[in-house]
């Protein structure tokens, strides 16, 4: 009964409910769908109804225990916590002067980005919010900001808060969080019309960087992946040559394409140790180096390569800083598309399959919609 209006717009807002379904992180394998109560806003704060929300690589970590989030005496996460990042919603209830603040109005489909900027630290007031020292990112600490995957979430008066334009559909507008982390990344790799751009890793947002890559029309694009399927759709997506390492050795493909030398850039989007390695070698003298994965474990590599042999230059990609609003004009122009990446969709209380599919190699991306198995807006 309380779901009769759950996506009822403007006039209906569903302020009146005092409960909510949600996912609630209390520890490494420790999520559940629990009733919550429904944030409210203060002052210069909005509340969403939940479209959708992806589950990123760095949910299934954070759920499966890595260290990262984990470790020592004051772990990054603070459970109990509502996980999720990759959400959009409708705006549902604002608070005072919050429609002004965010340039919002009821029912408006938004995003907000996925961190929550301090902006009282040197980085966010030098326009570098995305590194910000404090680093609350939704879906991790709970004080400041819980996640999306609920039916309801309350965005900060510091959230970097976009509008969606209606033509985009719902599975691309729950990409647009990793579509932004691509788009940042490529843009790190200053690509070039006459690059041999190598993409090792082609997990969602590795497919999304495929696309973004394309659109910067170098000279040769290059997919590396274990997975037959994936590097089938980095095909589809725009890629000029796949390689299997499973199957064939990557160094003489990237040899015979580049006179010998090597690639030009390197994206590494593996988040393995050996996705590294393989880049300082497939990766010519004075080449762009592009780090964008998270490591389970530690990389170990020859640091020389970096300097006496190759002078490279190493750059990290963190986030999406001002690629939202760059990744929702690529979706609605139709240049960018979430089909073959988005591949599976589960209503919240379908968490415990969501995960496990989440985790493995049967998915792409995978999304949780409260409202799934209802009639979607
Ligand atoms: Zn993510
Ligand atoms: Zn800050």
């Amino acid at each position: 009964m309380a779901f009769t209006h759950a996506h009822a717009r403007a006039e209906t807002s569903s302020r009146a409910r005092t409960t909510m379904r949600a996912i609630v992180c209390h520890g490494p394998e420790d999520y559940r769908v629990e009733d919550v109560s429904r944030p409210r806003p203060g002052d210069r704060e909005m509340i969403i109804r939940i479209g959708a929300c992806g589950v990123c690589a760095s949910d299934c970590k954070c759920w499966s225990g890595a260290k990262m989030f984990w470790g020592g005496e004051n772990p990054w996460v603070k459970a109990p916590v509502v996980p999720g990042h990759e959400f959009f919603g409708y705006v549902d209830e604002l608070g005072a002067g919050a429609a002004e603040h965010f340039g919002v109005a009821m029912g408006d489909r938004v995003i907000a980005e996925q961190i929550v900027p301090c902006e009282r630290c040197r980085y966010c007031r030098s326009g570098h919010y995305w590194m910000c020292e404090v680093h609350n990112i939704f879906g991790f600490q709970r004080e400041v900001a819980e996640g999306g995957m609920a039916e309801f979430m309350r965005i900060p008066a510091t959230a970097r808060v976009h509008r969606i334009p209606d033509g985009i559909s719902l599975d691309d507008a729950a990409i647009i969080e990793p579509l932004a982390c691509a788009i940042h990344t490529v843009n790190r790799a200053d690509v070039q019309l006459d690059d041999v751009l190598v993409i090792a890793g082609a997990g969602p947002i590795g497919l999304m960087m495929v696309q973004v890559a394309r659109l910067k029309t170098p000279k040769k694009l290059v997919v590396i992946d274990m997975v037959p399927e994936r590097l089938e759709l980095a095909r589809r997506f725009g890629a000029d040559v796949v390689i299997n390492p499973r199957e064939e050795d990557a160094w003489p493909i990237v040899s015979g394409l580049t006179g010998g030398y090597g690639c030009d850039a390197y994206i590494e989007a593996t988040g393995s140790p050996s996705g590294v390695e393989q880049g300082l070698t497939l990766i010519r003298k004075l080449g762009r180096f592009v780090e964008f994965s998270v490591f389970g474990a530690p990389a170990t590599v020859d640091w020389s390569i970096i300097g006496d042999r190759k002078e490279l230059d190493v750059r990290g990609a963190h986030l999406g800083p001002y690629c939202y609003p760059i990744a929702i004009d690529l979706l609605a122009r139709g240049l960018v598309t979430s089909q073959g990446i988005v591949t599976h969709r589960y209503g919240l209380e379908a968490w415990d399959e969501a995960i496990r599919v989440a985790n493995s190699l049967d998915s792409i991306k995978v999304l949780m919609q409260p409202e799934n198995g209802r009639t979607l807006p």
